[in-house]
Protein backbone atom coordinates (compact mmCIF):
# COMPACT_ATOMS: atom_id res chain seq x y z
CA UNK A 1 0.00 0.00 0.00
CA UNK A 2 1.30 3.31 -0.71
CA UNK A 3 0.74 5.35 2.38
CA UNK A 4 2.73 2.83 4.41
CA UNK A 5 6.07 3.79 2.16
CA UNK A 6 7.63 6.37 4.47
CA UNK A 7 8.54 8.27 1.35
CA UNK A 8 5.40 8.77 -0.12
CA UNK A 9 3.62 9.77 3.21
CA UNK A 10 6.12 12.34 3.55
CA UNK A 11 5.69 13.73 0.15
CA UNK A 12 1.79 13.28 1.08
CA UNK A 13 2.17 15.47 4.41
CA UNK A 14 4.14 18.14 2.70
CA UNK A 15 1.31 18.55 -0.08
CA UNK A 16 -0.92 18.45 2.76
CA UNK A 17 0.45 21.63 4.53
CA UNK A 18 1.20 22.97 1.46
CA UNK A 19 -2.33 23.16 0.27
CA UNK A 20 -3.34 24.21 3.56
CA UNK A 21 -0.79 26.60 4.69
CA UNK A 22 -3.26 28.98 6.17
CA UNK A 23 -4.71 26.39 8.65
CA UNK A 24 -1.23 25.04 9.75
CA UNK A 25 -0.05 28.47 10.62
CA UNK A 26 -3.56 28.91 12.56
CA UNK A 27 -2.81 25.56 14.19
CA UNK A 28 0.55 26.22 15.24
CA UNK A 29 0.20 29.75 16.86
CA UNK A 30 -3.12 28.22 18.45
CA UNK A 31 -0.59 25.88 20.17
CA UNK A 32 2.19 28.36 20.77
CA UNK A 33 -0.60 30.49 22.52
CA UNK A 34 -1.72 27.67 24.81
CA UNK A 35 1.93 26.86 25.66
CA UNK A 36 2.66 30.63 26.67
CA UNK A 37 -0.43 31.13 28.05
CA UNK A 38 0.36 28.30 30.87
CA UNK A 39 3.06 30.97 32.31
CA UNK A 40 2.36 34.45 33.15
CA UNK A 41 4.53 37.08 31.47
CA UNK A 42 6.35 37.86 34.16
CA UNK A 43 7.79 33.90 34.63
CA UNK A 44 9.02 34.19 31.39
CA UNK A 45 10.41 37.39 31.67
CA UNK A 46 11.85 35.65 34.96
CA UNK A 47 13.32 32.68 33.42
CA UNK A 48 14.85 34.74 30.10
CA UNK A 49 16.57 37.23 32.82
CA UNK A 50 18.29 33.98 35.03
CA UNK A 51 19.27 32.65 31.68
CA UNK A 52 20.85 35.91 30.54
CA UNK A 53 22.56 36.38 33.86
CA UNK A 54 23.88 33.40 33.78
CA UNK A 55 25.32 33.41 30.36
CA UNK A 56 27.15 36.61 31.29
CA UNK A 57 28.20 35.53 34.75
CA UNK A 58 29.77 32.43 32.95
CA UNK A 59 31.62 34.72 29.66
CA UNK A 60 33.07 37.34 32.55
CA UNK A 61 34.46 34.50 33.92
CA UNK A 62 35.63 33.35 31.26
CA UNK A 63 36.79 36.54 29.78
CA UNK A 64 39.07 37.43 33.10
CA UNK A 65 40.50 34.23 32.52
CA UNK A 66 41.43 35.21 29.33
CA UNK A 67 42.37 38.62 30.47
CA UNK A 68 44.82 37.16 33.34
CA UNK A 69 46.69 34.83 31.09
CA UNK A 70 47.11 37.68 28.95
CA UNK A 71 48.34 39.68 31.78
CA UNK A 72 50.72 37.01 32.79
CA UNK A 73 52.27 36.58 29.33
CA UNK A 74 52.40 40.43 28.48
CA UNK A 75 53.44 41.65 32.04
CA UNK A 76 56.27 43.99 30.69
CA UNK A 77 53.83 45.28 28.31
CA UNK A 78 51.53 46.36 30.97
CA UNK A 79 54.09 47.96 33.42
CA UNK A 80 55.00 49.86 30.67
CA UNK A 81 51.66 51.67 29.65
CA UNK A 82 51.46 52.14 33.43
CA UNK A 83 54.80 53.66 34.05
CA UNK A 84 53.95 56.00 30.36
CA UNK A 85 50.69 56.60 31.99
CA UNK A 86 52.02 57.69 35.47
CA UNK A 87 54.68 59.81 33.66
CA UNK A 88 52.15 61.60 31.34
CA UNK A 89 50.01 62.71 34.33
CA UNK A 90 53.03 64.42 35.23
CA UNK A 91 53.90 65.87 31.74
CA UNK A 92 57.83 66.20 30.99
CA UNK A 93 60.39 67.78 28.54
CA UNK A 94 61.32 65.07 25.91
CA UNK A 95 64.27 66.57 25.24
CA UNK A 96 65.09 66.99 28.26
CA UNK A 97 64.73 63.27 29.25
CA UNK A 98 66.66 62.18 25.82
CA UNK A 99 69.76 64.41 27.59
CA UNK A 100 69.18 62.51 30.99
CA UNK A 101 68.81 59.20 28.80
CA UNK A 102 72.37 60.12 27.09
CA UNK A 103 73.73 61.25 30.54
CA UNK A 104 72.82 58.05 32.15
CA UNK A 105 75.05 55.74 29.25
CA UNK A 106 71.49 54.78 27.94
CA UNK A 107 71.84 52.32 31.16
CA UNK A 108 69.40 51.40 33.88
CA UNK A 109 70.96 53.77 36.95
CA UNK A 110 70.36 50.97 39.43
CA UNK A 111 71.85 47.92 37.94
CA UNK A 112 73.46 49.84 34.72
CA UNK A 113 71.87 47.30 32.31
CA UNK A 114 71.98 48.35 29.08
CA UNK A 115 68.65 49.49 27.74
CA UNK A 116 67.13 51.12 24.22
CA UNK A 117 64.00 53.31 24.11
CA UNK A 118 61.80 51.23 23.87
CA UNK A 119 62.88 49.11 27.30
CA UNK A 120 63.54 52.26 29.05
CA UNK A 121 61.52 53.34 32.01
CA UNK A 122 61.35 56.40 33.47
CA UNK A 123 61.89 56.44 37.46
CA UNK A 124 61.58 59.21 39.55
CA UNK A 125 64.21 59.49 42.59
CA UNK A 126 62.15 61.03 44.55
CA UNK A 127 58.64 59.55 43.94
CA UNK A 128 55.73 61.41 42.85
CA UNK A 129 53.54 59.82 46.10
CA UNK A 130 55.93 61.38 48.54
CA UNK A 131 56.19 64.69 46.43
CA UNK A 132 58.60 64.38 43.17
CA UNK A 133 58.14 65.93 40.31
CA UNK A 134 59.07 65.60 37.05
CA UNK A 135 61.48 67.66 36.40
CA UNK A 136 64.26 66.80 34.54
CA UNK A 137 66.48 66.27 37.80
CA UNK A 138 64.29 63.88 39.12
CA UNK A 139 64.04 61.44 36.19
CA UNK A 140 66.45 58.66 36.51
CA UNK A 141 66.33 55.51 32.76
CA UNK A 142 65.77 52.30 35.23
CA UNK A 143 64.56 49.18 33.99
CA UNK A 144 61.73 47.59 34.46
CA UNK A 145 62.77 45.48 37.41
CA UNK A 146 64.62 47.63 38.91
CA UNK A 147 61.56 50.32 38.85
CA UNK A 148 59.04 47.71 39.98
CA UNK A 149 61.85 47.04 42.69
CA UNK A 150 62.09 50.56 43.98
CA UNK A 151 58.72 51.23 43.92
CA UNK A 152 57.61 53.91 46.00
CA UNK A 153 60.99 53.51 47.85
CA UNK A 154 63.43 56.71 47.83
CA UNK A 155 66.92 54.93 47.14
CA UNK A 156 69.34 57.02 44.92
CA UNK A 157 70.57 55.46 41.73
CA UNK A 158 73.62 53.13 42.27
CA UNK A 159 75.55 56.03 39.43
CA UNK A 160 75.06 58.33 42.18
CA UNK A 161 75.98 56.24 44.73
CA UNK A 162 79.37 55.59 43.21
CA UNK A 163 79.74 59.08 41.65
CA UNK A 164 78.86 61.59 45.06
ZN1 LIG B 1 67.88 47.93 36.43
Amino acid sequence: MPWKDPNVRRIRQQEYRHRNRERVRATVRKAMRKFRGKKSSEELREEWRVAHQNRRTKNKEHMNAVRRAWYRRNRHKVIGWVLKRKFAIVGFDPDAWQQRFKFYGERCAYCLIQLTKESVTIDHVIPISVGGKGWASNLVPACISCNLAKRAKRILPLWLRKHT
